[in-house]
């Protein structure tokens, strides 16, 4: 695969440089020049698979990175049936709850988010890439608005010659979230901004785009900008689709959305062949997707906090990554120009919608939900069901397709939220309830790069 940046200014570069660098240098981002189309019987061979021996996200997601990067930097199908075993140790279910509606559970990871998909087999490409390491410690840099750090902080905690530094907005994520990447390994450093997500990405931005910073800590991403996360993410579109009853028409997706990443890995996955009838952004407060697709314009805002937070995004990165994928070959316009705007969306609306629910909203949801199927739901998996039901509207009949809805979190990593709504207590899994008795490590970093480059230089000499 190769892969061109959003911003046109950097050459192309193979998988290994998009993993490794993390951002092109021009700023943008890294998406792959064409999408290798799934040859024929390669989704029914996964399907009759998983009839004969039951779903195994192992698999799933060795045929589907092999497919995608098998080959590249020397990466054969055995390295990434490793990569596969070492990330992906927990199930992927589609479970039915009601006749046509289904929740893809993405939760099971050692972090109760799908982030845990992402960061986990993005963590083991890179060790399968270095073979030979050469000695130097790396530093992943990720911001986050509540789950990537987690689930980052987990994948890499005991890789050898790997650093990681989290930033995340302070006072906006939640204990449980917290307490992932501010009790993890040594090797883990947890910086509390004074600011938003957004000003985290920002910051996070400011700091890859400053050459020698980089080259002084091996700065490598791990946002959900980086591709070796994004590209893991179709394993488990693939797996969840395999799973459905095997006359089932194509199905409807709806995506609990923020930064757009996980959406973006659904559309890619459709551009590749994916059985698709539609697909669904769900979106909380923080509604730029949906203006654009109501108006054509796309004005990124300042993020407002909700109960979904790790959706709270007012500048959702991955879009450029949806533009570029929607638009015209050979256009040459800049992405963002208005007109090509106008145009891209024409094309993205024939199988995207989004929709924006509040706070009242979700919690009415996810009250509904108990009382209805006795499921608890956790807030952003309650936004995609209000996005699911609300495009589906009146339509029950049997033409109606079947809906995936993408179940991105474990109701207990948000059990402040859930808890006071079901009057009832959450356990915590296992793993996670001993944390809350470890002592955090954290420090707090003014909203500036100076501030940033100061933390980065000490932690550089632990
Ligand atoms: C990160 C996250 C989202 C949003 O995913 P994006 O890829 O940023 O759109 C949704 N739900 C949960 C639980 C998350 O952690």
């Amino acid at each position: 695969m190769i892969f061109r940046s959003t911003a046109e200014q950097s050459p192309s570069v193979d998988f290994a440089t998009a993993l490794l660098t993390g951002v092109p240098p021009d700023g943008g981002l890294y998406h792959p020049e064409s999408l290798p189309p799934f040859p024929s019987g390669f989704l029914e061979e996964i399907q009759v698979g998983i009839r004969r021996h039951g779903p195994d996200p192992v698999r799933t997601g060795t045929l589907v990175l092999n497919h995608l990067i098998g080959g590249e930097g020397g990466i054969s199908l055995t390295a990434l049936e490793r990569v596969s075993r070492e990330a992906l140790t927990f199930p992927l279910p589609l479970t039915r709850i009601s006749p046509s509606t289904f929740l893809l559970e993405l939760f099971h990871g050692p972090t109760l988010a799908f982030k845990d998909v992402g960061a986990r087999v993005m963590a083991h490409l890179l060790a399968a890439l270095e073979a030979e390491p050469d000695g130097r410690i790396r530093t992943i840099l990720t911001a986050t608005s509540g789950d990537t750090g987690g689930a980052v902080a987990s994948a890499f905690e005991h890789v050898p010659g790997t650093r990681v530094v989290v930033l995340f907005p302070r006072g906006r994520v939640s204990r449980e979230q917290r307490i992932q990447f501010t009790t993890a390994g040594p090797n883990v450093h947890a910086l509390a901004v004074d600011g938003s997500f957004d000003d985290c990405q920002r910051l996070a931005r400011e700091a890859f785009a400053d050459t020698a910073l980089r080259r002084r800590h091996g700065l490598t991403s791990a946002n959900s900008i980086n591709v070796g996360r994004l590209l893991p993410q179709l394993i488990y579109y693939v797996h969840g689709w395999a799973q459905l009853p095997l006359d089932a028409p194509p199905p409807s997706y709806a995506v609990p959305s923020g930064n757009l990443g996980n959406l973006t890995a659904g559309l890619m996955a459709r551009a590749m062949g994916l059985p698709a009838h539609d697909f669904i952004a769900a979106t909380n407060a923080n509604r730029v997707l949906v203006d654009f697709l109501d108006t054509g314009r796309f004005s990124p805002q300042p993020s407002r906090p909700t109960l979904s937070s790790a959706m709270d995004v007012g500048d959702p990165s991955n879009l450029r990554r949806i533009l570029a994928l929607y638009s015209a070959p050979g256009d040459n316009r800049p992405l963002l120009d208005p007109a090509r705007l106008q145009d891209t969306r024409r094309h993205l609306s024939r199988h995207l919608s989004a929709s924006s629910w509040s706070d009242e909203e979700t919690e009415a949801c996810i009250r509904r939900t108990k009382a209805d199927t006795g499921r608890l739901v956790d807030p952003h998996t309650a936004v995609g069901m209000l996005a699911l039901q609300a495009a589906r509207g009146t339509n029950t009949g049997q033409s109606r397709p079947p809906g995936i809805i993408l179940a991105t979190a474990h109701p207990a990593k948000f059990r402040a939220t859930v808890e006071p709504l079901i009057h009832d207590s959450l356990p915590l899994p296992a793993s996670l309830e001993e944390r809350l008795h470890e002592p955090e490590r954290t420090r707090t970093l003014e909203s500036t790069l100076p501030a940033l480059v100061r933390a980065l230089d000490d932690v550089g000499t632990k």
